[in-house]
């Protein structure tokens, strides 16, 4: 993994009180819990700290460690990023570094569910060892913490309360809320803010991503980054012009939509999130419809066609509204329902059917 260095800019303002803390009295928790929406910069805040827990310039190694050979103190810089060119970082940035361990949820591809299972974490800790290898830290950082079964998760509770010497667990998850109590609360957190719309659209322009793609990413990517770019993504584009044309024609291309989105579950997932998008705008358009300012600029006129047929079909505005209210509410279940083993046709053909009557 790269760190972007734009996106650890931004999140330096909610972790400097916090880094200063730690440098100064030469302490860290051993468990931190990062959380923020999906795509925020959660695994490249991660590999930041990671780095600035074993930098040499930042000053945080434990005291023995910071010991000359003769036993007399190492002077210590007060520097609170770490260095990007001492060897830690350098072996840290280029993952050669043994004390940096990612513990993922494996996803099952004949249930289309991803969990975290004990083994995986119990394999990551036995194979460890005690103690740090190579630097000042052993860190452990479980991604997606929300996904650990109850079995990983107290397993997880029983070694962060005594965590060996100078390992430090980093979790992440999308909310606090979604983990056992007993182990937030075992957790110094750290929440990271979403982006601005400007920001993502700076951080757009620097990967060279074409105009009429930044402003359609920055706007519907609700401040994460990592959905930008996937919104900029060529697949992503072009499935959004078929949806586009589906709701111009929604009778004649039923089938072909159906039949695409079955395909796969990436597929399904685009159509359940691009809908999102679509509905939200439409939604938003019947509280102002005349200077209502489109979000999916790359569909304006698509869009602009199906709320006034919608609302013709149902003689008014408001009630065109409790149509895509209605809309929105039903992709929400069927997101939970394709967490199960599914039937990606049914489901499906359910979420298209009632556009072809209200849009045709
Ligand atoms: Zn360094």
């Amino acid at each position: 993994m790269k760190n972007t260095p734009s996106i650890v800019e931004h999140h330096l303002e909610s972790l400097t009180d916090q880094l200063k803390g730690w440098q100064s009295s030469k302490k860290i928790p051993p468990v931190l819990l990062l959380t923020g929406i999906r795509g925020v910069g959660k695994s490249e805040i991660a590999l930041f700290l990671a780095k600035w827990m074993n930098c040499e310039s930042v000053g945080i190694v434990e005291s023995e460690l910071s010991m000359g050979l003769f036993g007399e103190p190492q002077p210590t810089s007060t520097s609170l990023l770490p260095c990007g060119t001492c060897p830690s970082c350098m072996r840290i940035q280029n993952e050669h570094w043994l004390d940096l361990i990612w513990v993922k949820p494996e996803t099952h591809e004949k249930m289309k569910t991803s969990k975290m299972k004990i083994d995986a974490l119990r394999e990551v800790i036995q194979s460890q060892g005690k103690g740090a290898r190579e630097g000042a830290h052993h860190i452990i950082v479980i991604q997606n913490a929300e996904q650990m079964t109850p079995q990983a998760a107290n397993s997880i509770l029983k070694i962060m309360e005594e965590p060996p010497l100078r390992w430090i667990f980093i979790l992440t998850a999308p909310d606090a809320s979604l983990l056992l109590p007993t182990i937030v609360s075992r957790c110094q957190r750290i929440a990271l803010k979403p982006m601005t719309s400007e920001k993502i659209k700076s951080l757009l322009k620097e990967q060279e991503v074409p105009n009429d793609r930044i402003s359609v990413a920055s706007e519907l990517s609700e401040g994460s980054y990592k959905k930008a770019l996937e919104l900029t993504e060529d697949d992503v584009w072009k499935s959004r012009q078929k949806l586009f044309r589906f709701l111009d024609n929604p009778f004649q291309e039923f089938s072909e939509i159906s039949d695409w989105a079955c395909q796969s579950e990436a597929n399904f997932h685009l159509l359940l999130d691009q809908f999102e998008h679509f509905i939200e705008d439409c939604i938003r358009w019947t509280l102002q419809p005349q200077s209502h300012q489109w979000k999916n600029t790359d569909g304006i006129e698509s869009l602009c066609e199906h709320t006034k047929t919608v609302s013709k079909n149902f003689g008014s505005i408001e009630n065109s509204r409790f149509f895509w209210m209605k809309r929105m509410k039903e992709l929400s279940e069927m997101r939970k329902k394709s967490e199960a083993p599914l039937n990606r046709k049914i489901l499906t053909q359910e979420i298209l059917h009632p556009w072809i009557e209200a849009g045709s």
